[in-house]
C-alpha cells in the first residue's frame, strides 16, 4: 500500500470520530399506536407539505417510484417534503418546481378536460390521489405512554426519557383546533399552562384520527387536566424540526424513481408547455426526442393504459393507509372534537 493512501487514510480516521460521532438518539419519531396515545404538546411546531412516493405493498399499489427507488446506498426516503412548501417561510414558493404537484395537476386536468374511457378515469383519479400533497405538523412531544428513547454512545445503548417528534395530521389537528378554541385563551402547548391529549387511532375503513384532552375524572364535572412540566420535563432538549424534518431530496432522484408511465406524463406535459410558450424544458432525464404533439395526452393514456393489463386496476377507491408515513388524507370528513366542555 503506498505511503500517501496511508497517510490518507490516517488523516481521514482522525478527522472521523469513532462510532460515527457522538452520542445519537433512536428512537426519537413517535409512531402513533392503535387506541388511545397520550401525549404533551411541547412548544413550537413546524408546518410541512409532503408526498408519499413509494409502493404500498400492503394496499397492493404500485405507488408514484418503483420500489428499486427505496433499495440500496443511492436511496430516496417513502415520504418526501414538497419543494414548492417553503418551510423556512411557512408559505408555498412563487415558483413551482415540485414534479409530483405536477402529476397531481395533470391527472386533475385529463379528468377534468378529457374523455376517458373507464380505465383511465381509474388510473387518473388514482394518480390525483396518489399524488396529493399531505399537509402535517411536526411537533416535539412527551409520549405519556413511552417516554424514552434509546441514546446511542461509544456502542452502548442506554434507555433515556426525552422529547419525540410526532406526526399530526389534518384530521387529529381538527380536534386539537377544537380543545385550543375551548381552553382558549390558553396554549395547551406551553409549559406552564399546557395539558396533556390522548389521540385516539382507529382502523376502519380507513385509518381515522380523533384527540381530546385528558380530563381530571376527579372533578364533578370532569374538567381539563392542567399538566406543567415538571424541572426535568422542561430541561429536555427540544428537537430542531426543521433540521431533522425539513431536508429536501434530490428531485432528479425522485423524477428517476418514477415509474416509466409517470415520467412520461410529465415530459409530455413539458413539451406541451415548452411549444405553448415558447421554450425549452428542463425536465427530461431519459432524453424523450418526441415532439409535443396534439395527441400528446393521447399517448400517456395509451401508456396507462398498457399499465392497467399489466398491474391489474389500482385500488382507486380506497384512502391512502398511513401505517408506515402518517398520511393523513386532507380531504377526509372532519370529526367533531370529543369532550364538548362548556363553561
Ligand atoms: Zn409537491
Amino acid at each position: 500500500m503506498s505511503k500517501d493512501r496511508m497517510e490518507k487514510i490516517r488523516k481521514f480516521r482522525a478527522r472521523r470520530p469513532r462510532g460515527g460521532g457522538g452520542p445519537r438518539m433512536r428512537g426519537i419519531f413517535h409512531q402513533w399506536k392503535d387506541g388511545d396515545n397520550h401525549i404533551r404538546l411541547v412548544g413550537d411546531f413546524l408546518e410541512v407539505r409532503t408526498h408519499f412516493i413509494s409502493p404500498n405493498p400492503k394496499r397492493k399499489e404500485r405507488g408514484l417510484c418503483q420500489a428499486t427507488a427505496f433499495q440500496g446506498d443511492d436511496s430516496i426516503p417513502k415520504v418526501i417534503n414538497c419543494p414548492d412548501w417553503d418551510i423556512e417561510r411557512s408559505e408555498v414558493k412563487a415558483t413551482k418546481t415540485c414534479r409530483i404537484c405536477k402529476l397531481n395537476a395533470i391527472a386533475h386536468r385529463v379528468l377534468q378536460q378529457e374523455e376517458c374511457t373507464d380505465e383511465e378515469k381509474k388510473y387518473y383519479e388514482n394518480l390525483r390521489r396518489i399524488a396529493r400533497q399531505t399537509i402535517k405538523l411536526k411537533w416535539n412531544i412527551l409520549d405519556r405512554d413511552d417516554p424514552f428513547v434509546l441514546l446511542v454512545a461509544d456502542g452502548e445503548e442506554k434507555r433515556v426519557k426525552a422529547l419525540k417528534i410526532a406526526d399530526i395530521g389534518m384530521e387529529a389537528w381538527g380536534d386539537i383546533e377544537g380543545i385550543y378554541d375551548q381552553m382558549a385563551p390558553l396554549d395547551i402547548a406551553d409549559d406552564k399552562e399546557g395539558l396533556d391529549i390522548c389521540v385516539n387511532r382507529k382502523q376502519a375503513q380507513r385509518m381515522t384520527y380523533s384527540a381530546a384532552a385528558v380530563l381530571d375524572t376527579s372533578l364533578m364535572p370532569p374538567t381539563a387536566k392542567m399538566t406543567p412540566l415538571t424541572d426535568e420535563e422542561k430541561a429536555m432538549k427540544h428537537h430542531d424540526l426543521k433540521a431533522i424534518t425539513g431536508k429536501q431530496t434530490d428531485p432528479l432522484k425522485v423524477m428517476d424513481g418514477l415509474h416509466d408511465d409517470y415520467r412520461q406524463h410529465l415530459e409530455l406535459d413539458e413539451e406541451e408547455e415548452a411549444e405553448a410558450t415558447g421554450t425549452t424544458g428542463t425536465t427530461g432525464t431519459t432524453g424523450a426526442t418526441e415532439t409535443a404533439t396534439e395527441t400528446a395526452t393521447d399517448e400517456a393514456k395509451a401508456a396507462a393504459a398498457e399499465v392497467l393489463d399489466g398491474d391489474g386496476p389500482p385500488k382507486g377507491d380506497v384512502e391512502p393507509d398511513d401505517d408506515e408515513d402518517g398520511l393523513v388524507p386532507s380531504s377526509s370528513p372532519r370529526r367533531t372534537p370529543v369532550s364538548k366542555k362548556k363553561g
